[in-house]
């Protein structure tokens, strides 16, 4: 079985000493935040992952989840429901929620390293509580004061759970192509009716009730993706007043069974009329729900992030152990039969390629945690403003890179053990199994990139990406003397200014012919990760080199070098795919 230890020495390296979040927490007025309570709810928290949860994902991973098809109930792995009552009794739902819901309004920062923790020891348990966040954002922000009230409250205390109703049989990255109608009725509900497929923790034995957040049309709504609006349908009717009632007509169909997370409950979720009350303006669901889906895609990309650690930690302790071969140069253990597979230059390739990947991509997002505080508390409008423009460029590449490098990282974790990586004892093929999902749901890495690439690029004319170059250029100038940082600020800035040639390069020809976006997209979310990874990489270098011992200085300079020298020139491929345009891609279709 797969062990997991969370990473308390470089979690608070990355959020305290490279991102100086300790400093912001007390600009931005989180009086409670101090240091004492911020390193005793992250040790708390890796107490729960490790003892709690990661005992118990070799469990989900056999058992499923099972439903009764007579009522629609369904019944998770033994251990799963236990694990959310002591989630609950800990008040880890409320950790970073509004205190006038009966949250603890700690900074969003500090629930970031607690999601990867969570995920890194069992990714299917961690889908049950992941939307309740969004949820709980969605209709702070766009719920009538009785929604709030009444739906609120359960939530941030973990009473209830939240999920995500947007996908269709035919409609996924497409939601414009949505059919769920929403009937208005006398007493300002609405009737929804439709099939809603892949809902994680549609149904479940954690919780009494379950907010949907469902996306449907009215009856007068335009086609496309300007006639949806969004609708909170708890499984148990809730009245105006709070006051639970009766069983909705909302109804767990089916569970899916699929290739990993066999914990989570992905379920066919039927609505038949259920009772329904809209959030937010009719037909402007979408927007509504960019606000929860921001947030999950950030914690989607947490996701990738822990698989990756929980990967790289496993691998790391079983290429010292297992014994193979000699070292080229002749043995290194002459005492022992063979060396541990670890002197082979070949192992350590795939070792440091997770570990710079891993430890650069946790300064990565956790930066674009530190950023929702920012861009929520900062007491300068323009701050704020910069903040958020940051968040949008990041978010999209939060999201796809470090799951991409979450399925890259376990698939090397797993080579590592050679054919014992594929027998199923040892974990890590959950782990890989596992990881495969994070590139896909909440927009598949395509979408992402269109997001980046079409959106916040070419619509939004890069804000976020000025903000960020201008924080590169910033950091180089800072450390232009700095004879410690030459070998990483020189190439940093040198990349920094290939990025922006390369960005205006692709939006003329985009000018010319809008596909040429979607030819240039994915390569180009790539592209930007590299640089930004290599942007975390030079500021992991500093801090250490400014508050570290010098073990730390020495692992973080040693990595950086590896990722330089191993990873980054990754951008070079990137870069030519991306000149190669629109023209390199032949039509397939007919
Ligand atoms: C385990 C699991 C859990 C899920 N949980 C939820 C949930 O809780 N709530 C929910 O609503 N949904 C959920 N989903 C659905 C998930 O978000 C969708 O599967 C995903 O968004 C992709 O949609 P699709 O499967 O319909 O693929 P499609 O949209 O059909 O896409 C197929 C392929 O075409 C590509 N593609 C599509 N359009 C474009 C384009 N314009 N440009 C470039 N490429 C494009 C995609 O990138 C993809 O590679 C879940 C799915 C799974 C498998």
């Amino acid at each position: 079985m797969s062990a997991y230890q969370a990473p308390l020495a470089d979690m608070r390296f990355a959020l305290f000493d490279v991102l100086d979040a300790g400093r912001t927490f007390e600009r931005l007025g989180f009086a409670d935040a101090t240091r004492d309570v911020l390193d005793a709810v992250l040790e708390e928290g890796a107490r729960f992952a490790e003892t709690v949860l990661a005992p118990l994902n070799a469990v989900g991973d056999r058992e499923g989840c099972a439903l009764d098809r007579d009522t629609g109930a369904v019944t998770t792995p033994a251990g799963f429901k236990q694990a959310y009552a002591q989630y609950v009794e800990g008040g880890w739902p409320a950790l970073t929620a509004p205190v006038e819901f009966g949250g603890q309004g700690l900074p969003h920062a500090l629930g970031v390293p607690l999601k990867e923790m969570i995920d890194a020891a069992n990714l299917s348990w961690g889908n049950f509580p992941l939307l309740s966040h969004g949820a709980t954002e969605a209709l702070l922000h766009h719920g009538e004061p009785w929604q709030r009230e009444a739906f609120l409250k359960p939530l941030v205390e973990g009473r209830w759970t939240g999920t995500m109703c947007l996908t269709e049989p035919h409609c996924g990255s497409d939601l414009g192509l949505l059919k769920t109608r929403a009937e208005p009725q006398a007493d300002g509900s609405y009737a929804i009716t439709g099939t809603k497929i892949f809902i994680t923790a549609g149904e479940h034995d954690f919780t009494d009730n379950i907010v949907h957040l469902v996306l449907a049309r009215l009856p007068d709504a335009p086609a496309g993706s300007r006639g949806i609006s969004l609708f909170v349908v708890p499984k148990v009717k809730v009245g105006r007043d709070g006051a639970p009632g009766e069983r909705n007509a909302v109804r767990c169909g089916s569970l899916e069974h699929k290739m990993g997370i066999h914990g989570s409950a992905t379920c066919v979720m039927n609505f038949d009329g259920a009772q329904g009350w809209r959030v937010g303006q009719p037909h402007k669901g979408l927007a509504a729900m960019f606000t929860m889906m921001n947030t999950a895609r950030l914690a989607v990309g947490l996701q990738g992030l822990g698989l990756s650690d929980r990967a790289l930690q496993n691998a790391l302790r079983y290429a010292r152990e297992r014994l193979q071969m000699r070292a080229p140069s002749g043995p290194r253990y002459p005492d022992k039969p063979a060396d541990p597979i670890v002197v082979h230059p070949d192992v350590r390739r795939m070792l440091l390629t997770c570990k710079a990947l891993v430890e650069g991509g946790r300064v990565l997002g956790y930066d674009a945690g530190l950023q929702v505080d920012i861009a929520a508390h900062a007491p300068d409008a323009a701050e704020r403003e910069q903040a958020e423009a940051l968040l949008g460029l990041l978010t999209p590449i939060v999201k796809a890179c470090l799951t991409e490098w979450g399925v890259e990282c376990t698939y090397h974790a797993l080579q590592c053990f050679g054919g014992h990586g594929y027998i199923a004892e040892h974990g890590m093929e959950q782990l890989a199994r596992d990881a495969r999902i994070t590139t896909l749901y909440e927009g598949t890495t395509g979408i992402q990139a269109l997001d980046l690439l079409g959106r916040k690029i070419v619509q939004l004319q890069g804000a976020g990406l000025r903000v960020l170059l201008a924080r590169i250029e910033a950091f180089c100038d800072a450390h232009a003397g700095n004879a410690a940082l030459a070998e990483f600020v020189g190439p940093l800035r040198a990349k920094a200014a290939e990025w922006q040639h390369l960005t205006q390069r692709i939006v003329a020809r985009a000018a010319g012919n809008a596909e040429e976006i979607g030819a240039a997209a994915y390569d180009y979310l790539l592209y930007s990760g590299y640089v930004a990874l290599a942007y975390c990489w030079a500021r992991s270098v500093a801090a250490a080199e400014a508050r570290g011992s010098q073990a730390l200085k020495d692992d973080k300079r040693a990595t950086a070098r590896f990722y330089f020298a191993r990873v980054l020139p990754r951008t070079l491929a990137h870069a030519a795919a991306i000149e190669s345009g629109l023209a390199a891609l032949p039509e397939l279709d007919g």
